[in-house]
């Protein structure tokens, strides 16, 4: 765990889901390959040469982009495939069901901190995968507000989610607090526009959570 930013006064909780609220890569590089796969076969082409294609245009991003790099929603967007495309996909697709199960300590840790905060999830995945993840990890009762690609339009890194949230929960942007396991997509722009930020390597750190918070 890596504590960037703690603000005086926080109201909301915005999770990641994807490798912040679980912890098996199995199930996240499913959704790869899956996603892979599919585009490989809508540009009737190997799987191998849309490896090739996707590596290009990421490594071509982070050349001319000061090394940042590129999400797969993005880098396939440049290949033609559409937002819409990108959500049906994953709707169809991925499995969360098949790797993930109950999370009791997790769902804990949520209960406890759920008394203090408001608790909202933020996912590049679409609301309906990151409601099914959230559901088979039984913690869904605790994310009141799911915000997926499908309803910001964007994936993060982008400020778009966080900006619908504050304005849904009419809760200033530096009152919130982005959880995530990824620091250049969960944590570098919501830091920068005064969020607080914490990066998770593991689920068991999201557990020490209500600890931390109370410390502070
Ligand atoms: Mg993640």
């Amino acid at each position: 765990m890596k504590i960037h930013y703690l603000p005086k006064f926080i109201r909301v909780l915005v999770f990641d889901i994807d490798l912040t609220l679980y912890d098996s890569h199995e199930y996240y590089d499913s959704q790869k390959y899956l996603f892979m796969h599919r585009l490989a076969q809508h540009l009737g082409i190997s799987y191998q040469e849309t490896s090739n294609k996707v590596a290009a245009i990421r490594e071509e991003y982070r050349r001319s982009n000061e090394k940042r790099s590129l999400t797969l929603g993005q880098t396939v967007f440049e290949l033609g495939i559409s937002l819409e495309e990108n959500i049906s996909w994953r709707n169809e697709l991925f499995q969360p069901e098949d790797f993930l199960t109950l999370d009791l300590k997790l769902a804990k840790t949520l209960e406890i901190l759920q008394k203090t905060y408001q608790m909202a999830a933020v996912t590049n995945n679409t609301s309906t995968i990151g409601l099914r993840t959230l559901k088979v990890l039984g913690v869904n009762d605790y994310f009141p507000i799911v915000i997926g690609i499908d309803i910001s339009k964007e994936s993060k890194p982008t400020m778009k989610p966080f900006n619908m949230l504050a304005e849904k929960l009419n809760i200033p942007i530096n009152q919130m607090l982005s959880i995530g396991d990824r620091f250049a997509v969960d944590l570098e722009l919501p830091l920068e526009n005064g969020m607080g930020g914490i990066l998770i390597e593991q689920v068991s750190e999201v557990y020490e959570l209500p600890s931390i918070l109370k410390n502070i």
